[in-house]
């Protein structure tokens, strides 16, 4: 019996995946955005359609238990990797944008950097209610996502769990999200 092409391509897909070392395209950027700071650089992956494709297929296996129904993208390269899945999974997306980017009213949320704050917002109906998933390039503090978290909780949207390309285990994000599910899939 002859394989659908539909089928083969998926397949190649798969196999990518687990030949393709992911993190062999992640660069390292010392002292950026500014000294101190070891910046994970996506761009290498991003470029590589099979490393992007397979990056993106075992987001979505690593989150085939959580049961989502819309994807939340943290600006910026959370829509990047959140809308890709959303397209895989045929959901909706919705952004979160730094201040006085989204047109409509907004949810605003403040969160704590090393030095200083910064803030979140997402429209204020933009989840109605739905369970979503959070989606980011890094987990690092985990503070960025835990703003995100909130604005959720503001909208009276409901959590259903995070999903991160990389996590810098070393600087504990993870506690901060719990008891919400967290997938991350690659660990520095
Ligand atoms: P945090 O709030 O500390 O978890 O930081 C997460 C956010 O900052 C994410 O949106 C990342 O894009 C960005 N980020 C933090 N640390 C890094 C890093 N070492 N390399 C690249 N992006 C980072």
């Amino acid at each position: 019996m002859s394989v659908p092409r539909s089928v083969k391509v998926c397949q190649a897909i798969r196999s990518a995946a687990m030949v393709i070392n992911l993190k062999d395209f992640i660069k390292d950027v010392p002292d950026f955005p500014k000294p101190g700071i070891l910046f994970k650089d996506v761009t290498p992956l991003l470029w590589s359609g099979p490393a992007f494709a397979a990056a993106i297929e075992e987001l979505d296996r690593m989150t085939q238990a959580v049961d989502y129904e819309v994807i939340i993208g943290i600006e910026s390269r959370g829509f990047i990797f959140g809308a890709a899945l959303a397209q895989r999974r045929q959901c909706g997306f919705v952004p979160i944008r730094k201040p006085n980017k989204l047109p409509r009213a907004t949810f605003k949320q403040t969160y704590a950097l090393e030095y200083g704050e910064d803030s979140l917002e997402m429209h204020q109906d933009a989840l109605a209610g739905h369970k979503a998933l959070i989606v980011d390039d890094v987990l690092a503090t985990g503070g960025t996502a835990e703003a995100a978290a909130r604005l959720v909780d503001k909208s009276h949207g409901d959590l259903a769990g995070f999903a991160f390309l990389i996590e810098l285990d070393f600087l504990k994000g993870r506690p901060r999200l719990s008891p919400h599910p967290v997938a991350s899939l690659l660990h520095f």
